[in-house]
């Protein structure tokens, strides 16, 4: 009997009872404790496969208009020198092309798109029609080259990366102005650097369309860094030369496009897709 009472004592001496609440309380202050910070992705490094774009003439190489015009088998030369480079650079697009077709490279009609100063990237067209870009396109991001490249203008149909064709031609053709202004050289245009940000617009709506309507082709990681680059370059031309080239429609486009409503989900696109180049400008 005693020994019984002695394991009764030592049992309530070292039994502890744990109130539930208590419990929970641990259990609670365990989680807040361990809960992880978030950790910031590592800029992924983008990938593109590209070729060299070969001299074929004996022009001039020493600036910017030099090294765009010696790659052009036709090159245009009888307008303004960023005109001429724009120019040059859809001929030097089709030179690609043709070039890719006649070698058998590709079955369907391709895209060629010349990166300055001597790579090209080649990729097939999108399945579904140019015009279905408009919608993706909202009032207020609407500007001079709207109805030049959509509404009437029926031209490239089939062909949604033709408006991605303007877009670089208009960034040669700002470069051009760039470096013609570094080096001295006068420029006619008005407005070199609207059509960087302009085109980035449209570029950004073809993308969504693309995503939308052939959302195969946009799982093409290598179109995605394809663009990321070209809207990164565009961005920073537009920078570089926003107050050398001043014009009320770039501001315009840059406000709108930070700040209308109905340029929302062009925003939420960027954002995603595109690093929010041009969306953090001040
Ligand atoms: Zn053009």
């Amino acid at each position: 009997m005693k020994i019984l009472i002695i394991i009764g004592l030592l049992f309530f001496a070292f039994y502890n009872p744990q109130d539930p609440e208590d419990k929970t309380n641990v259990e609670k202050k365990k989680e807040v404790a361990v809960e992880p910070e978030p950790k910031p992705f590592p800029a992924r490094k983008r990938f593109f496969t590209t070729r060299n774009v070969p001299v074929v003439n004996n022009f001039d190489m020493k600036d910017a208009y030099g090294q765009i015009i010696s790659r052009c088998r036709t090159p245009q030369l009888d307008n303004q020198r960023m005109t001429n480079a724009h120019e040059s650079t859809h001929f030097i697009h089709s030179q690609l092309r043709n070039d890719d077709v006649l070698s058998h490279r590709v079955k369907t009609f391709p895209g060629a798109f010349y990166i300055f100063p001597d790579k090209s990237f080649h990729i097939e067209q999108p399945k579904f029609l140019r015009k279905e870009i408009e919608r993706y396109i909202p009032a207020s991001l609407r500007f001079s080259r709207f109805n030049t490249y959509f509404g009437k203008n029926k031209s490239w149909a089939e062909y949604p990366l033709y408006i991605i064709d303007e877009f670089v031609s208009y960034i040669n053709g700002s470069i051009v102005a760039l470096d013609d202004h570094k080096n001295g050289q006068r420029v006619d245009s008005l407005d070199p650097m609207v059509g960087p940000i302009e085109f980035a617009v449209y570029s950004v709506a073809t993308c969504m369309a693309i995503k939308d309507l052939d959302p195969e082709y946009w799982n093409n990681q290598e179109f995605q860094d394809f663009m990321y680059d070209t809207m990164k370059k565009s961005e920073s031309i537009f920078k570089a030369g926003r107050n050398i080239y001043p014009h009320k429609n770039q501001e315009e486009i840059l406000t709108n496009l930070k700040t209308s409503p109905d340029a929302e989900n062009i925003r939420a696109f960027m954002k995603e897709h595109f690093d929010s180049f041009f969306l953090s400008i001040d």
